[in-house]
Formats: C-alpha cells, structure tokens, sequence
C-alpha cells in the first residue's frame, strides 16, 4: 500500500504525512486499552484542500481510510485495522464566533474544553459536557452524537449542531456554516453525518449552537434508596424548580467507592451511607436563585422520605469536586479491571423496573460478577456494567459475562429502550445492531452505497461486513 500511497504523500506538506511508528502508537490503541490495531500512514491535515485531495485519491485507489479526532471513542470505532488513519488534530481553528446569533464555527480537530472556553470568553455557553472534554474533538464528538451530562436541558450532540462541512468519498465538499435556525430546502443532509461514525465521509468543520450562561447554579449530591426513589426525585425537582434542572446524575454506590478508592482525592459526598446517591445540577437565569430553588425542592423531596441525606455546594471549588466524584467514575472503573459495559437507554419512567430485573437476572447468571450502574438517568440513559466482584482473569471474565450482555440486550429489548444510548456501535455493538434492527441497518447500507459506493470510509464501523446474503 504505501507505495501506491506514494504519489500522494509527494504531494503533501510533509508536516501532514507521518510514517514514524512513535508518533502513530497513541492513535492505534483506544482510551480502555480494550483494542489496538495499526495504519501504515497518519494524515494529519491542516486544511480543507488537503483532506479533500486524501479522500479523494483513496477513494480513486479504493484504500480505506479511518478518521480519527480525540481517540476517545468507547466501541473500537477509532481504532483502524490497517486503513490509513486521517487525523484532525491539526484542523483546530475556531473560524467565527458569532454571540449575537448565538453560534460560533469552529474546525473538526477542536477539543471541547478549548470550544467551551471561546463561548465562555464570548458570554455565551457551550453546553456539551462530558469527563473526556479535555481530549475530544468537535468531529468525533458529532460523529458518535455524544452525549454527556446536560441533555436533560439541552440536547445531545445532534441537537447542537447549526451546520456542517464534510468531505464526501469523492471529494466534494458539503457545506452549510451560515448558522441558519430556519432553513427549509429539502433533507437535512447535516443529520446523516451526524452519529455516522465516520462511515459516511469527513467532517472538517461545524456551526455549533451557544446559548445564554446561567447566572446562578447549585449543585447537590442526595442520598437515595433505589432508583425508583430517584426517578421519583426527578419528577419532583422537575417541577418544583419550573424546569431548571440541567443535570441529574445517578451514581450506584460501587461505582462511588471505585472513584474514591482509584482516584485520589475524592471522599464520601454526605455522612449517610446508601446504595445509591444522585447528583443535581440547578440552573438559573437569576441571581442567587438556583440555591434556593435547589434547597426548598430537596426539602420537600425530604418531606416525602424520597432523599436521606444531601449535599448542596457552597462554593464553587465545591461544585467542582461534587462533579469530579461524579466524572471520576470511569476511571476508577478502568482501575478496577475490565467490565463488560452497556451503554443502554429506556424511556425514564421504566428505568427502575429495568434495572431491577437486568440486576437480579444478571448476577445470577454470571458467578463472581456484580452490576455496577452510573450514569444519565434523567435522560433514561444508563451505563449498566458487569464487573467482577474479585481480581481474576481479565479476559475470561469478558468471554464469561457474554450470556448476560445478550440478556441485558433482551431485556432493554423488553422495556423499549436502545442498546447504544450514546456511545454509539462502533464494532462493538455491529452484530447487536444488525440482529436487532436489520430493517434500519438494510437502509443504512443504501445510504451509505450511494454517498460511499467503494466503501473507504470506515469500512469496518457501524455497519461492518454484509452479513448471511
Ligand atoms: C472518560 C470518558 C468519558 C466519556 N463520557 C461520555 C459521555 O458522557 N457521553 C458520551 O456521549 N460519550 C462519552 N465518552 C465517549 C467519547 O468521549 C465520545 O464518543 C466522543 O464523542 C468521541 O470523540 P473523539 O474526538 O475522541 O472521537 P474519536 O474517538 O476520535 O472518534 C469517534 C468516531 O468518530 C469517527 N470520527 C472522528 N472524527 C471524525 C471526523 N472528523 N469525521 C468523520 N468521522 C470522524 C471515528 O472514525 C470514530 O468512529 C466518554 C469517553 C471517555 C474516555
């Protein structure tokens, strides 16, 4: 392959071609160390002109090319198995911001956290929040649709987005940044990249949605019995503080205890010992006013024994360490050893009949194995893992807890829901997918025909190999 490549790479500013294995090795392994692979090249453009010249000669050769942004993705979506790799990092300009409209366009290759900080400085708010910010980059975070803490109040990734730029397999650019709210010409061909995983062609750049910052905001960690008894909460505090809750967390207390026993720093949030603790983010426009609305719904939730114990930051350093303990969790799960995870969604009303049931039937099956469940239960999204109880063999446990991933599966089956709320498939959700949804997946792959017919774009993701024709 690299002689064909050849050509190309003569082409190029050497400062976009590397072939040294040293510089490659970050981008070859994912954040869990649970896939590594390898690329003869890493593109790393630093314009539109030469992305669209790479995906254009590798589609004229028919080479297969994986773009990768922060290589944080969860499902082995970023790592290539010998497809060239298209890094965006170099793409990294912030091209406008625009507060009176409310948008700001920057480069694929962004890292969140920067993208925050530029709305922040324009008096605006980014909303997108989730513990890889420092590493996640706008292209990636578009094309898995992430997620993250404030949907509740504002919408994933898909609802964030005003426009787009994208290079197409054979190198025509679609392109709409004018952050238009109101453009009604036909499909939204913005929405087909978005959550496309790659598969579709190459994100370059994006009109993002800012909004206004909240003036005042309380953060709390509650105590409570059971899910049901934070669903519960969640309606309560839903109504009582006229819909400002902008995050609503919750937090098992074996995923607590990996956090404080592998991170250091961390301690219990409150005195009271319980199964299972949620976190409250209160939003207001108002001086002074989330507090408030924070402490007089916490006492009402109190009233009606929903909350044991509970928490409210006084300060903003204590904010912050309210949601560290929160964002430390996936790291000290990956402490803990490797799980086997669900990132699964059901509508919020059945989320405790559903973990009740995925918790007794699972640990049942899988001897040694233990669920242990955090994540965005204001949106009916949960990370529902199966860890082991004791230090054992790594990858035994993941080939042994395979039966309860099928019977989680069944189960969200069951209770409506899907089996990838946000992380997105990946190759580690493809045969999930393809069994649960061949109708949907049959459509996919027609669309993908006709925008990709020679199949270069993240051949392996997503969709995968056709299968049983
Ligand atoms: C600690 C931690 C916490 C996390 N928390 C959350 C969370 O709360 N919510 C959530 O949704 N996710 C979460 N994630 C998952 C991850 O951060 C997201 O999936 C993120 O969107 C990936 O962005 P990235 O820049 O790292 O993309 P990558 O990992 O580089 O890529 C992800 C996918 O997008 C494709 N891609 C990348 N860039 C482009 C591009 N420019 N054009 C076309 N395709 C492209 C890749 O080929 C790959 O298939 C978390 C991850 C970690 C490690």
């Amino acid at each position: 392959m690299l002689d064909t490549l050849q050509p190309l790479c003569s082409r190029l500013d050497p400062k976009s071609v590397s072939f040294d294995a040293g510089e490659i090795a970050p981008h070859i392994q994912d954040w869990r160390a649970q896939y590594r692979g390898s690329s003869p090249v890493l593109f790393k453009p630093s314009t539109l002109d030469e992305v669209r010249e790479i995906v254009r000669f590798c589609n004229t050769h028919a080479i297969a090319i994986l773009p990768q942004s922060g290589n944080t993705g969860l499902v082995g979506g970023s790592t290539p198995q010998g497809e060239v790799l298209l890094s965006l990092k170099r793409m990294n300009q912030v091209r406008d911001v625009d507060p009176d409209n409310d948008s700001l366009t920057v480069e694929a290759g962004c890292i969140l956290e920067s993208v925050q900080e530029r709305a922040r400085e324009a008096g605006r708010l980014f909303p997108l929040s989730l513990g890889a910010q420092g590493s996640a980059m706008i292209g990636g975070l578009i094309s898995t649709n992430a997620g993250g803490v404030h949907v509740l109040r504002y919408g994933m990734m898909r609802d964030l987005v005003l426009g787009l730029e994208a290079v197409l397999p054979d190198g025509r650019v679609i392109s709409d940044l004018s952050g238009l709210r109101k453009n009604n010409t036909g499909y939204d061909l913005k929405q087909l990249f978005i959550g496309a995983e790659g598969t579709l062609g190459v994100i370059t750049a994006a009109t993002l949605k800012l909004f206004p910052r909240p003036v005042s905001t309380a953060v709390a960690i509650a105590a409570v019995h059971s899910p049901r008894d934070a669903v519960s909460l969640l309606s309560l505090m839903k109504s009582a503080t006229g819909g400002s809750v902008a995050a609503f967390e919750l937090m098992s207390e074996r995923a607590l205890s990996f956090a404080i026993e592998h991170v250091p720093g961390l301690r219990q949030p409150v005195e009271t010992p319980s199964p299972w603790y949620v976190l409250i983010e209160i939003t207001s426009g108002e001086a002074e006013r989330a507090p408030v609305l924070m402490e007089s719904a916490l006492e009402t939730a109190f009233e009606r024994e929903l909350v044991q114990d509970a928490a409210i930051s006084q300060s903003q350093a204590q904010a912050e360490s309210f949601w560290l303990l929160r964002e430390s969790i996936p790291e000290g799960e990956k402490a803990h050893g490797k799980a086997a995870k669900h990132d699964v969604s059901v509508p919020v009303s059945r989320m405790p009949d559903f973990m009740e049931e995925a918790t007794q039937k699972a640990e049942a099956l899988i001897d040694g194995a233990m669920i242990v469940a955090f994540g965005h239960v204001g949106d009916g999204n949960v990370h529902f893992n199966l860890a082991r109880k004791a230090p054992g063999a790594e990858a035994d446990f993941l080939t042994a807890a395979k039966p309860a991933s099928a019977l989680i599966y069944d189960l969200v089956d069951k209770y409506g829901g899907s089996i990838s709320a946000e992380h997105g498939i990946g190759v580690l959700k493809q045969d999930e997918l393809a069994a649960r949804k061949p109708v949907q997946v049959s459509v996919m792959r027609q669309i993908k025909a006709a925008l990709d017919p020679h199949s270069i774009m993240n051949p392996r993701i997503l969709l995968g190999p056709e299968r049983g024709s």
